[in-house]
């Protein structure tokens, strides 16, 4: 049997772990997690955090990812400044009013007072289309598709929350102009399906795909689309990201136009634009499903280090030979990973027992921990131990590299469904008013048949900041008002019934709209 780790051990990781229940101070949880877990720190201008490298390397993982697939389709990669003038940022009346509070401006360098306050960008559209329309010069210049990755400022006043809403957040953004409004449209929705993969795919978080409504679609834009995530501890909603489509709403404003294709004699052709951005807010989503009370959880395919390998049943009684033996197995055990493209690492540092390196590494999220002792030299075999259930796995040395890439895979499958479960379980149909606020107060988000009027959407988050008891909700965390918002229309819809009724006016049905209270 190898040696269990020692109560002082244990004692010591508990301190250094975290001492937050996730279920009952979920904000402190989070708050915990992320800096004991070395994901981020907080930084002394409010709503700005520092990413440290395990954060960053999941971001860098998110951008292979994505980089990839957008450049299969033709999009290049460019850089514009951060900086826009008044003059350019006002050009289109709907997006700067959609922007404007959350703008942040240069007023001064050093002590002199700038003749005209500069903005830092909130997001790019006026920045880059200026140049659109002076480098699109005739049809064959489209389509044009470029992508950024930056960061923007939106000086938002709504509670900062690390990764979810931040002052300063690293993104992509995406900016399309076509001659025809099928290859945009067709393009936001290859878009979506990549941003559903990231979460999908890399992070193992569910997602709801569907349009905005004309309330909460983007300022300027014709109509946005949407991956949408849930969740489960807050039973919150949170837009996951969000494909645009512009029409020719910038173009026009921009005059991005050329000659018809037809002739001289057919009207000349404003661009249809799309514009699209996934941020850092998907690690923060990432983290609040999947970590629990023991550390961060990080699924494995965007995960800085995928295995940790732990020499263990090394005792007082050890022969100098018999370590050396552990460590070299261990070690070979490491180069033979990394070898198969496996993320590996050793901890072979003596002055540490494997309890407390254990605790360590459950702290940091690391997917896989591979145990060797002496008795698994004899058998040539390792425990591998799973971060997000402790499951265990006895692996011969022979099939290591077959094996680990499955263990990987299952672990990201499972981390998936169980969040799929939880989604599912807690995304409700409602079809009467009197349903609907109890159903939200039991975390869940609520497809209601409705009938698209802003107002309704309006009266919906006024009525439902209420308890059904009439009391005003509790406001769990500054959360400023938690009435519930519309998070999208899937476009995965269940039936409407002939005549169906707004689940809260007297209008017509047009379509299932999924409701939650939100980040
Ligand atoms: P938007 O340009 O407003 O559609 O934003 C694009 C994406 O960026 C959204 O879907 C969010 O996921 C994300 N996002 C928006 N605001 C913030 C913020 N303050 N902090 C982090 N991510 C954000």
């Amino acid at each position: 049997k190898q040696a269990a780790p020692t109560n002082a051990a244990l004692e010591d990781a508990k301190l250094i772990g975290i001492t937050v229940d996730k279920a009952k101070d979920f904000p402190g949880w989070y708050q915990q997690i992320l800096t004991k877990g070395e994901m981020l720190d907080y930084y002394d201008v409010s709503g700005c955090y520092i990413l440290r490298p395990p954060s960053y390397a999941i971001w860098e993982n998110i951008q292979k990812w994505f980089d990839s697939r957008i450049k299969n389709i033709g999009v290049e990669n460019a850089y514009f400044p951060m900086f826009v003038s008044s003059r350019v940022l006002e050009r289109e009346k709907d997006h700067v009013e959609g922007f404007a509070p959350e703008v942040a401006w240069v007023t001064r360098a050093g002590s002199s007072e700038l003749e005209e306050p500069i903005a830092i960008r909130p997001t790019s559209e006026t920045v880059m289309y200026p140049y659109y329309a002076k480098w699109i010069q005739s049809y064959r210049d489209l389509p044009l598709k470029l992508n950024q990755w930056n960061s923007v400022v939106r000086w938002e006043f709504k509670h900062p929350q690390p990764f979810l809403r931040t002052r300063e957040f690293l993104w992509q953004e995406g900016h399309t102009a076509f001659l025809t409004e099928k290859e945009a449209t067709d393009e936001v929705l290859q878009i979506l399906d990549f941003y559903a993969g990231v979460y999908e795919e890399l992070l193992a978080v569910p997602v709801v795909k569907g349009t905005k409504t004309e309330k909460e679609k983007f300022a300027g834009g014709e109509f946005t689309t949407t991956v949408e995530g849930y969740i489960p501890q807050t039973g919150r909603g949170i837009q996951g990201a969000t494909s645009h489509h512009l029409g020719q709403n910038f173009s026009k404003m921009f005059n991005l136009s050329v000659e018809n294709p037809l002739g001289a004699d057919h009207p000349k052709i404003f661009a249809y634009q799309n514009s699209w951005g996934l941020s850092t807010r998907v690690i923060g989503v990432m983290v609040m499903i999947h970590s629990d009370n023991k550390g961060l959880v990080i699924p494995p395919r965007v995960s800085q280090r995928q295995a940790v390998v732990i020499p263990v049943g090394i005792t007082k009684k050890t022969t100098p030979e018999q370590r050396k033996q552990i460590h070299d197995s261990a070690y070979e055990i490491e180069k033979r990973l990394k070898q198969a493209g496996i993320r590996a690492f050793g901890d072979y540092n003596d002055n540490y027992t494997p309890g407390w390196k254990f605790s360590q590494y459950e702290l940091k999220g690391v997917p896989l921990r591979i145990e060797l002792g002496p008795k698994d030299i004899e058998k040539n075999q390792a425990v591998v131990v799973r971060r997000n259930d402790s499951r265990k796995y006895i692996v011969s040395l022979d099939e290591l590299e077959s094996r680990i890439p499955e263990i990987l895979d299952e672990l990201h499958n499972d981390l998936y469904n169980k969040a799929k479960e939880a989604f599912d379980t807690h995304r409700v149909i409602v079809n009467e008013w009197k349903d609907f606020v109890p159903n939200l107060n039991k975390k869940n988000v609520i497809l209601s048949p409705w009938c698209g009027v802003t107002e309704c959407e309006e009266d919906i988050k006024e009525s439902s900041a209420k308890r059904d008891d009439g009391e005003e909700f509790e406001q769990d965390d500054k959360a400023p008002s938690m009435g519930a918002k519309s998070l999208c229309i899937p476009f995965q819809q269940p039936e409407l019934k002939e005549g169906q009724k707004c689940v809260k006016c007297e209008r017509k049905a047009v379509n299932y709209c999924m409701f939650g209270r939100s980040y």
